[in-house]
């Protein structure tokens, strides 16, 4: 897959240079998910953006139906909101629901790491050490996509590690659900960058010692402070878009020709 180097801004499908996913003949079907899944996990189609059906039919050289098929699969696994109308929007981050995400995955996490020091084998967690430091050379060199590829390949290599196959699939299918945010947490925060990578040299650093209890705190905290900043980030773009309504307010109220109706709130 080519991924380049992207900015900090959030540009729009139009203009989307990067991460274009090819599609692969064959698998249609799958290819067509990953490359729309990875379109809005990257926010290349933002948190309560419609679909733009029509332009992804064109860029993907596909009819409707398969569209709409994918998008019914995007609706199921909580990332997009199918309309009544026939179009599809973006879903949001929504407060309430993320945190109960956030704590069940957190519980997982650990304890995967837990059963992951008892039970990877020597070459297991020298895998990981590798992962680790081709991570830590693409975070020095600012390479987002890649670092947050390694970065879930450390994760996945741990989970893995538990060898529990419930745990594993339970994970999977909950973790599915915040790719985005947790992309999102890296994108917006520089600082932020810095301080996962110290807790991931933490990480490796209780794996290779296969020190259960402090690999699973560490690993509860590293996600609670995604879980954190990702909070504040919507919190921002929530006060970001009232704001904005506030100063089309202002700006009807201080208009030469008097507003007969006021303008509705665009969201
Ligand atoms: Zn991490």
């Amino acid at each position: 897959m080519d991924r380049r180097k992207r900015g900090a801004v959030v540009v729009s499908l139009a203009q989307t240079k990067s991460s274009v996913v090819q599609l692969r003949t064959g698998s249609l079907h799958g290819g067509l998910l990953e490359a729309l899944r990875e379109l809005i996990n990257h926010g290349d189609l933002s948190p309560g953006a419609r679909v733009p059906e029509r332009e992804l039919c064109a860029r993907f050289s596909i009819s409707r139906t398969p569209l709409r098929e994918a998008l019914k699969v995007l609706a199921a696994e909580g990332l997009i909101q199918l309309l009544p109308n026939r179009g599809a929007r973006v879903a949001t981050l929504d407060d309430s629901h993320l945190t109960e995400l956030f704590e069940v995955i957190g519980i997982l996490e650990a304890e995967a790491g837990r059963l992951a020091c008892a039970r990877m084998s020597d070459a297991a967690i020298a895998e990981v050490q590798a992962l680790h430091y081709r991570m830590y050379a693409h975070f020095l060199r600012e390479e987002l996509p890649e670092y947050f590829a390694l970065n879930q390949a450390i994760h996945q290599a741990i989970l893995d590690g538990s060898a529990n196959t419930v745990l594993i699939a339970t994970y999977r299918n909950l973790a599915g659900r915040i790719v985005r945010a947790r992309y999102m947490s890296n994108r917006l925060r520089p600082d932020r960058w810095k301080a996962a990578i110290d807790e991931h040299e933490l990480i490796l650093e209780a794996l290779v010692r296969r020190d259960a209890d402090r690999l699973a705190s560490i690993l509860s905290r590293h996600l609670a402070n995604k879980r954190d900043i990702i909070m504040e980030h919507i919190h921002e773009e929530l006060r970001g878009r009232m704001e904005k309504t506030k100063s089309r307010q202002q700006r009807m109220s201080h208009a030469e020709t008097p507003p007969a109706v006021a303008e509705p709130a665009a969201e």
